[in-house]
């Protein structure tokens, strides 16, 4: 059973200050969670966690990272400048972009943040426009699928991302004769996994790979970026993964890898988002209609401009009727959203306990890849943001939108003059 970490108490006391609907971050829960991910890695000297900005883009959050020790990946020039804003800086920004404007090239320069080459053209480019620094990342795409036994996990060949194996012998060459000194190598090559072996299979490629191109090229490569891609169960049947069992088996792929073939120091680096965030976050909604007609609608006051897995994706994320947790599963429904779209369904034929008007519903795994996708499609306005502290009290970290800022890129238009904040 799935359980959350809002009790209706709780909830109705944060939804008489912040109405619904909105979403609610655990900082207990995401603290605990990074601080575990330290200790799993914590063989590694010089491990640093990477938070995926585009996955919750909050300031407030990304300072309470900061303290557990996590850095920040960004890839574009707003998160580059949240990243600065919130006193981000140098090594401590990833940058890992790709169809990278120049701007973004020249900010995240600027900041020194280690940027990270999606292409083997950007060398040029990034000459051109920003010049070119010390220390440097090259983002690898081997190709072909990537498999895990006889499991598919993901179609690099088909991905836009990355060099190719000859460009990356190429890249390294023409970087050391541009002055670098230290390399980087990243890959994300398959998503939401759940199972332990991910992490392990993309590691030992590119120990691999760092080994061949140290031997290749001279390069000194200081760290393997192992991206983001740990995934996390939506569904209640699903297992949580464990950390500690990834962390040993990319700890004996680089024994096997590297240490046994004398190359010392490397560190790893992850960028995750999802599990980082996605369990520590929900989205409070509260039913305002029933439907009685072909089917058993309940609409509630959340639409998928406030998360849109449901929607674009058919992702199942689970429902909690807060109050009701023991009731017992009696009744199907649709639980949908306002839009003027039939895919705005947070749930279709879901057993859910009967729901009544005015209940609280919590829609899990909401804190990543949820507030961030989110649009104004319908004129629908962005919801707040709010943070429950882990002695119960709760702060506002965003608020919701108004009109005014719906309207804000008209305010060169009379006629929405009277929006203007
Ligand atoms: C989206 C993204 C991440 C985070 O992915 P998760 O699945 O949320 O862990 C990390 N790195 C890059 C380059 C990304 O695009």
């Amino acid at each position: 059973m799935k359980k959350t970490f809002l009790t209706k108490a709780k909830a109705e006391e944060i939804a008489s200050v912040y109405p619904t609907p909105l979403h609610v971050y655990d900082e207990k829960g995401f603290c605990d969670n990074a601080d575990d991910l330290y200790d799993a890695f914590s063989w590694n000297d010089g491990y640093k966690e990477y938070f995926a900005v585009k996955a919750t883009p909050n300031p407030t959050i990304l300072k309470i990272l900061q303290k557990h020790g996590c850095g920040v990946d960004c890839s574009s020039l707003t998160e580059l400048l949240m990243a600065d804003a919130c006193g981000f800086c140098g090594d401590e920004i990833m940058f890992s972009s790709n169809e990278t404007a120049a701007e973004e090239f020249v900010l995240a320069k600027k900041l020194g943040a280690i940027i990270n080459l999606d292409d083997i053209t950007h060398i040029d480019y990034l000459k051109k426009h920003a010049g070119i620094p010390k220390k440097i990342c090259l983002r690898y795409n081997p190709g072909g699928d990537f498999t895990i036994g006889n499991r598919i996990m993901g179609n690099p060949a088909d991905a836009k991302y990355g060099l190719t194996r000859p460009q990356m012998s190429e890249a390294v060459k023409r970087l050391i004769a541009e002055g670098v000194e230290e390399f980087g190598i990243h890959a994300f090559l398959a998503s939401n996994t759940l199972g332990n072996d991910y992490y392990p299979e993309l590691a030992r490629i590119l120990f691999k790979t760092v080994r061949e191109l140290t031997e290749e090229t001279g390069a000194k490569f200081v760290f393997v970026n192992l991206s983001g891609g740990i995934g996390i169960p939506y569904r209640p049947d699903q297992e949580k993964n464990d950390v500690h069992i990834i962390a040993e088996g990319v700890r004996k792929a680089y024994e096997k890898e590297l240490l046994d073939h004398g190359i010392c120091g490397v560190k790893i680096f992850t960028e995750l988002g999802r599990y980082m965030m996605g369990p520590y976050g929900v989205l409070l909604t509260r039913a305002i209609h029933f439907k009685h007609t072909h089917k058993e609608y309940v609409g509630v006051d959340a639409c998928a401009a406030h998360l849109m897995r449901p929607a674009i994706y058919g992702a199942y994320h689970h429902i909690t009727v807060l109050g009701k947790e023991n009731a017992p599963c009696d009744h199907t429904y649709d639980v949908v959203g306002s839009l003027c779209e039939n895919s705005d369904k947070f749930a279709v034929d879901r057993p859910l306990p009967e729901i009544e008007i005015g209940d609280l519903l919590v829609i899990h795994d909401a804190g990543a890849h949820g507030f961030s996708m989110g649009y104004n499609y319908n004129g629908k306005l962005r919801s707040a943001e709010v943070l429950l502290h882990p002695d119960g009290t709760f702060e506002r970290i965003r608020r919701a939108e108004t009109p005014a800022d719906y309207f804000a890129t008209f305010d060169f238009m009379p006629e929405f003059s009277q929006y203007k904040r």
